[in-house]
């Protein structure tokens, strides 16, 4: 049988870290085994639509490089691929699934979806002790022809114990006892998630099912339904949640980065799916760099983790540095200049901005706080002059300056190799240390005490006329 995966997201408006990881999981069990990779939108849920959400899944995909083989934009033999759009495909296995006895049909009136949140009593008695399972289809089926609404609901039919494999889990067992009946097809004709994810996985030919571990203690269920029709179940690949910490899971309705989120903040779509990969699986190896493609090769999903992987944002970062230091230098100045927003209207050589800060920066972000001082200087006090190593105080910082200034206005090729060699000149002709000239030229350019660059770099990125003004500037405070 061909391997075939299906990232299967609900519309959601964005795309959650552990829902991309899954898709990526899913993805590269396809591409590992030269299978297909499968896109469809889980859209039964008509409450929760939300314009434009599936533009953003087919946007985050093609950003990382998931390109799916069969997806509701390109067709393929097993569409169509929004889940809305095989209403009468749903209705007509349901019905059939009463006819074989694995569902009934249910006239209370009762919460349609599957949501525990607010449960009540009457509808936990529904879902395990249903009145309407004593009607007969014959009668039910009478009920329905003369309007009476109605839902499908699954029987339970069976005592004792569920027994399934699990890539990641191993065999599991489950009392069919703790399973309810609950609803597989609502009064408006659509399916819960628990009778469409089979339907389809079966009739897409789904060969991996790869879901989050929450759905471990209903796949007894779903199983029940493939038996009754006949079916083959898929291979289930179930995986450890995404936590926030080690009591919460990462949820962007509690406030936790959507993938949108980082990469609105600079991070790079290579690094987040990167560094996702390792957060649940572990390649056996020291490597922790890999590109969408070398995941590819090496991907085996027997080594992914049961426990619970917590989202490091430290490490993210870090790896977010490697994404951005492997970048060309125009490449890296294309990402940033969106970050330069406040700087705009100056006369700053941008360029060379870029080459000081990507060996400095680890999110693009980051790119605000430091050039901060480019956009304005900071009102900074002569203190910052004083320097023991550097051998400088404000009154060494004022002979310098006042040294440096005519020199600075003298300099035709403003370039940091020029500006450097002409201010070690002139400190070697007035029988100063470099420092003593070159630290006071940071101070006064930036008005900080740590700056990305030094001294020159700062002048070129400045540019003549600002790094004049600021060097006056320093003068009269001194
Ligand atoms: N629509 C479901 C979700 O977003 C899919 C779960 C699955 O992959 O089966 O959680």
């Amino acid at each position: 049988m061909k391997t075939r995966t299906r990232f299967a997201p609900s519309p959601t408006g964005y795309m959650h870290i552990g829902n991309l990881r899954t898709a990526l999981y899913e993805y590269l069990i396809a591409k590992a085994n030269g299978g297909d990779f499968i896109l469809r939108i889980e859209d039964t849920d008509q409450k929760r639509y939300v314009e434009g959400a599936t533009d953003i899944i087919f946007k985050t995909l093609k950003r990382v490089g998931m390109n799916w083989d069969e997806g509701p934009d390109i067709g393929g033999n097993f569409g169509p691929y929004v889940q809305s759009e095989r209403k009468a495909i749903y209705a007509e296995y349901a019905h059939k699934l009463v006819d074989l006895g694995g569902a009934h049909y249910c006239f209370c009136a009762h919460k349609e979806d599957d949501s525990t949140d607010d449960e009540n009593e009457a509808e936990a008695h529904i879902k395990f002790k249903d009145p309407c399972k004593n009607i007969s289809v014959e009668e039910a089926r009478k009920r329905i022809a003369n309007g009476e609404p109605f839902v499908v609901r699954q029987n339970i039919n069976k005592t004792g114990t569920s027994v399934f494999h699990d890539v990641v889990y191993g065999d599991i067992e489950i009392d069919y006892d703790e399973l309810d009946e609950g609803v597989l097809l609502k009064s408006d004709g659509l399916p819960t998630y628990n009778f469409a994810n089979v339907v389809d996985d079966h009739l897409m030919q789904i060969s991996h099912v790869v879901r989050g571990n929450e759905y471990i203690s209903s796949t007894p269920k779903y199983n029940l339904i493939y038996e009754t029709f006949g079916w083959t179940p898929p291979t289930y690949v179930h995986v450890a949640q995404v936590m926030k910490d080690a009591h919460h899971k990462l949820s962007k309705r509690n406030g936790d980065a959507s993938f949108q989120d980082l990469v609105a903040k600079g991070y790079l779509p290579e690094a987040v799916l990167n560094y996702i990969a390792l957060l649940g699986w572990n390649p056996g190896t020291e490597q922790e760099i890999f590109s969408l493609q070398e995941l590819e090769k090496c991907f085996e999903c027997e080594k992914l983790n049961k426990s619970p992987a917590i989202f490091d944002i430290t490490k993210l970062k870090w790896m977010n540095g490697c994404y951005i230091r492997n970048l060309s230098a125009d490449e890296f100045h294309k990402l940033a200049l969106p970050f330069y927003e406040a700087l705009q209207g100056k006369n700053y050589n941008l360029e060379a901005l870029s080459s000081v800060l990507q060996p400095r920066i680890e999110v693009l972000n980051d790119i605000a706080d430091q050039t901060e001082f480019l956009a304005q200087l900071p009102d900074y006090d002569i203190a910052l002059f004083e320097n023991k190593k550097m051998k400088t105080n404000p009154e060494v910082a004022k002979q310098a300056l006042e040294l440096a200034l005519p020199v600075l206005q003298n300099v035709t090729e403003w370039t940091n190799e020029n500006l450097f060699a002409t201010l070690k000149d002139l400190a070697v002709n007035n029988e100063l240390k470099n420092g003593q000239i070159l630290y006071p030229v940071r101070i006064a350019l930036s008005g900080l005490e740590t700056t990305p660059g030094g001294a020159t770099e700062l002048a070129v990125i400045l540019g003549k006329d600002e790094t004049i003004k600021r060097v006056k500037q320093a003068l009269n405070k001194l």
